[in-house]
């Protein structure tokens, strides 16, 4: 695609209020925040089914306070939930774009339970690295995909356009900074140019751009990646041209455990329950409870870029309520065997070495020890038979660094004024996880999507519409 902004000429065939550029979650969250302050908006994706990375993760949100929360004992709060993104982040993150979105997290679940009818819950069986409360909220299938169908079906019943295999291709733009409209491309119809009052960026990172990862994120080059193939960084593209701040551009999603060959997530439960990884020659390499995204690399440092993550069938329990879970069983990802020798033979990895680890890692469950990484392992992590391993490896999931934005979305020249109309959310937005895989909490994702995505197509509505009166 040649993404390029270009100087605002004469008017446009069709002019709508605000428009939205990319259908995941962020775009989908903007465009029912904007209808529902009484504007007319419309989403411009490339793909003929709104999908994008939304779809392919768990579609977990973290949110802190909420009556799902609190149904089940847990106490929790904007300010801990803070306090959790800036201490994974080492302090890196903008505080005000934290207070904004761990504020708004717990309304925006509560709005999208309430007022667009998605059924959550909170996860309660087990928790992710860094988080100080049980926070993670999602659907029964523990699906993106249940989630972005559902944020879709809510558009569709608010009226709200979503027009699909369109590809936006060029931004319009006054020098002042103030955008008129863009140039959208079907594949049959062809191109055309559409005006609008305001414009969200929701198009996602740059992941699904091999040039761009070898120059921000190059520990992440030659890396699987797990993300939407359509992100490839046309916000952070088009911003870079209009003279935006990019920020923290070598951040990321990594994760350390999908299933190989089959490239099936294995949630980070099997992990936080008790489970290890051990490499090709039965050998534990590091404290794998720090976090699933700094993982990623660490898989791919040992011989082979693969290793086994092993743990056992209660563990397994815990972990089929995840879909993909359920489905790397069914494609045979998953081995079990009765005894460790046993497993080890199954995986062809020396016995003696893996038994040892093993059995040392289980001695310290008991004692409640740590281990010579520092992992500290609890008795409630304990493992029976029978055993299970599968074969992962590490890949990158998502890119968190992007247009540099304000707490209603805004984004943000390089000399820190704002742009007049544009806004940006989700990972076209600069995250909360700071410069590198090691600053991503979980859930940080969707976070972002989910409420700068709401926050602006607010913002953006509510200024329109006192702009049009
Ligand atoms: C396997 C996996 C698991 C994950 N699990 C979790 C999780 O459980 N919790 C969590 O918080 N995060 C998770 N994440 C991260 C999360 O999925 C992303 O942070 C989030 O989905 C980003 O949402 P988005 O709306 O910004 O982008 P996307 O959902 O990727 O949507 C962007 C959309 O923009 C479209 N687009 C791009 N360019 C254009 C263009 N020029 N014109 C038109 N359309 C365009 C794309 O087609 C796409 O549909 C996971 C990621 C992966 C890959």
């Amino acid at each position: 695609m040649n993404a390029i902004v270009a100087a605002a000429s004469g008017r446009f065939e069709t002019q709508l209020p605000v428009l939205i550029i990319g259908a995941g979650a962020a775009g989908l969250c903007a465009a029912l925040a904007a209808k529902e302050v009484g504007i007319d908006v419309a989403v411009v994706e490339r793909d003929a089914v709104p999908a994008g990375s939304t779809a392919l993760s768990a579609g977990l949100i973290p949110a802190a306070g909420t009556r799902f929360q609190r149904v089940n004992g847990i106490e929790d709060s904007p300010q801990l939930f803070a306090d959790d993104i800036q201490h994974k982040a080492k302090g890196q993150s903008d505080p005000i774009v934290v207070d904004a979105v761990t504020r708004g997290a717990g309304p925006l679940v509560e709005w999208l339970a309430d007022r667009h009818g998605l059924p959550f819950d909170v996860v309660d069986n087990f928790n992710y690295p860094g988080h100080s409360a049980l926070r993670m909220h999602g659907l029964p299938s523990r699906t993106g995909r249940e989630f972005v169908d559902r944020l879709r079906n809510a558009a569709e019943a608010n009226d709200i356009m979503i027009l699909t295999e369109r590809s936006a291709e060029r931004l319009f733009v006054e020098p002042d900074g103030r955008v008129r409209g863009i140039e959208i491309m079907h594949r049959e119809r062809g191109r055309e140019q559409i005006g609008c009052e305001a414009l969200i960026l929701a198009c996602s990172g740059f992941g699904g751009n091999p040039d761009l990862v070898r120059r921000h994120i190059p520990d992440m080059a030659n890396a699987l990646y797990f993300g939407h193939p359509g992100n490839r960084g046309d916000a952070i593209i088009w911003g870079d041209a209009l003279g935006a701040a990019l920020l923290h551009l070598g951040g990321y999603q990594g994760h350390g455990s999908v299933a190989t060959p089959h490239n099936i997530l294995i949630s980070w439960a099997v992990i936080m329950r008790g489970g290890i990884q051990i490499n090709r020659e039965g050998r534990r390499f590091c404290d794998e409870t720090r976090g699933y995204s700094e993982q990623a690399a660490e898989v791919l440092r040992q011989a082979g870029q693969f290793v086994w993550t092993v743990f056992d069938e209660r563990i397994a329990n815990v972990a089929q309520q995840f879909e993909d879970f359920r489905e790397a069983e069914r494609a045979g990802a998953i081995l079990k065997q009765k005894n460790i020798p046993d497993l080890a033979n199954a995986m062809h990895v020396p016995v003696e070495t893996f038994v040892a680890e093993w059995n040392d890692a289980e001695k310290l469950k008991l004692n409640g020890g740590r281990d010579r990484y520092d992992r500290q392992f609890r008795s409630d992590q304990l493992c029976g038979a029978p055993y299970c391993a599968v074969k992962v490896t590490g890949a990158l999931f998502h890119t968190q660094g992007g247009l540099a934005v304000d707490l209603s979305g805004r984004v943000k020249r390089k000399d820190g004024t704002i742009f007049p109309n544009l806004f940006a959310a989700g990972s076209a937005a600069a995250g909360v996880s700071g410069s590198t895989a090691e600053g991503y909490l979980s859930g940080n994702g969707l976070l972002t999507a989910t409420v700068l995505g709401y926050l602006a197509g607010k913002a953006a509505a509510e200024q329109t519409l006192i702009s049009l009166s």
